[in-house]
């Protein structure tokens, strides 16, 4: 049986009618205070630790019946990357969640001032199919940390892992406490239907509106995390089998389905057929001589993708690549020069293993090419010139940068992860998912022993003057 037959299969869906009963629970849980407590969120933290450590194996398989993902890309991006925020979480929990003194002005003395963290209730993570385990979990270990209810909604495109999660988060998390629901866009539409306390949405950009559409119904905060077309530049003093190694490696992983691969490349004019040879290099020591045959390169999920792709090759000049197979969900890693500059190629986000190398005549150039189009998630800059970093960092705007490489900065707990503009709204990751998922209460407790009169009426000119002087 191929792929694509596999893969195409409708994914299990949950009973919608149950939905609204559910989140009742899941609420009435929450307002039990059961997930206040340290002790039960490092619990759920432990427990979904064992769940990625036990559940690998079949997450791993259900991953590769899905995209073929490597093993290797599947345990880093999807299995590990869960692994490391958990561990990181645990380790930092008991120091994010501390309350966090703040100095108070002089004229509201004597006070203490106090930031407070809280959990927010029931929480909705809706999750895309390209890192299905990693975009459900990851959100999951801040939502646990900071003391929540949530709601799991799985990609239906994703239909094996799919069905693993929801099986492994019943089996090891508070059944109390935490509901996954499977299906696709009737059943995601029916839990949007429910409150929720906040809704963090992964995928793409038409489908954030709907989602941001419905939150607002009640008020509900969202955090969007989005896509779109993330550029590479590559100035003219550069080591390019450096950053052909770099670029193809984040291009390719996932077969180019990773919402911050290098979308296109804007090349120092002098240095594009160069490149565009440590590329052809490259791929050759990365997949052999046919990359149909690798064990290394993924696959297009469905027929609707591999149609979508295959069509932007004729959007511009084959130069490495180039072959399709739909039936076996397989598109060759492609490299095209010229593309057609308003074609969908260099329009939409491309999300597939084709990658567009257009010259430019600098670095100004492809600043001024970056900035005529809408904020990127990511942006890369191969370069070892510092001017030419300063005036890429200062002259442009996106969700995040790598200098020297590409993907790597989404790997760093430390680093906030997320769009700005079209690509998203908001960031996560580390101790920035355990705060996204906080309500951020401020305390402010005064002393009554001492009650200085200079606030209160009758406000006499001699108070106002001390005010003045004060503030
Ligand atoms: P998808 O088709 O799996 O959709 C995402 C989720 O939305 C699924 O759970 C799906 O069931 C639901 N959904 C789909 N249509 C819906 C509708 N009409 N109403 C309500 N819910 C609906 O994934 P996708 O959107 O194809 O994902 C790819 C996109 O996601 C790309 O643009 C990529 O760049 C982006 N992405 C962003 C990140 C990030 O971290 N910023 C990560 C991965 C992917």
């Amino acid at each position: 049986m191929t792929l694509i037959e596999t893969t195409d299969k409708p994914a299990p869906a949950s009973d919608i009618s149950l939905i609204p009963e559910q989140v009742a629970a899941l609420r009435t849980s929450f307002e039990s205070g059961k997930t206040r407590p340290l002790a039960w969120r490092r619990g759920q933290l432990q427990a979904l630790d064992q769940l990625v450590s036990e559940g690998s194996g079949e997450l791993l398989e259900a991953l590769k019946q899905d995209l073929r993902k490597p093993a290797l890309e599947a345990w880093s991006a999807d299995v590990g990357f869960v692994k490391q925020e958990v561990r990181l979480t645990l380790k930092k929990l008991a120091k994010w969640t501390r309350p966090e003194r703040v100095a108070t002005p002089i004229h509201l003395r004597p006070a203490k001032s106090r930031i407070v963290r809280e959990p927010l209730g029931v929480v909705l993570i809706i999750a895309p199919w390209n890192y299905p385990v990693q975009l459900l979990l990851g959100p999951l270990v801040g939502a646990i940390a900071a003391g929540n209810c949530a709601v799991l909604k799985p990609s239906e495109v994703a239909a094996h892992t799919s069905g693993v999660l929801a099986k492994l988060v019943r089996r090891y998390l508070d059944p109390e406490c935490f509901a996954v629901f499977e299906g696709g866009v009737p059943e995601t539409q029916a839990i949007l239907a429910e409150r929720f306390d906040h809704v963090f949405y992964t995928g793409n950009g038409s489908v954030a509106r709907e989602v941001m559409t419905a939150a607002a119904r009640f008020l509900t905060p969202v955090t969007l995390e989005l896509g779109g077309k993330s550029p590479c530049i590559i100035d003219r003093d550069v080591d390019l089998e450096v950053a052909a190694r770099r670029i193809a490696w984040g291009k390719f992983m996932n077969a180019g389905q990773t919402c911050i691969a290098p979308d296109y490349v804007l090349v120092h004019r002098e240095r594009e057929n160069d490149l565009i040879e440590a590329l052809r290099r490259t791929l050759r020591e990365f997949y052999g001589e046919d990359p149909g045959r690798s064990q290394d390169f993924a696959r297009i999920p469905n027929v609707r993708h591999h149609r979508r792709l295959a069509a932007l090759l004729k959007d511009g000049d084959v130069a490495v690549g180039g072959q399709t197979d739909e039936a076996d969900g397989y598109i060759a890693p492609t490299v095209l020069r010229n593309p057609k500059p308003d074609s969908p190629l260099m329009t939409d986000e491309i999300f597939g293993p084709i990658l567009p190398v257009l010259a430019v005549d600098d670095v100004a150039a492809a600043i001024e090419y970056v900035n005529q189009r809408p904020k990127p998630l990511a942006l890369y800059l191969f370069s070892n010139d510092a001017k030419a970093e300063e005036q890429v960092l200062s002259g442009t705007s996106s969700g995040g940068v790598c200098v020297n490489s590409t993907l790597f900065h989404i790997a760093n707990p430390e680093l906030p992860f997320g769009g700005v503009g079209p690509s998203g709204m908001g960031a996560y990751h580390g101790r920035a998912t355990f705060e996204l998922f906080s309500h951020h209460k401020s305390v402010l407790t005064r002393g009554t022993r001492f009650d200085p009169k200079l606030m209160y009426p009758p406000y006499t000119k001699l108070k106002a003057a001390l005010l003045k002087r004060l503030a």
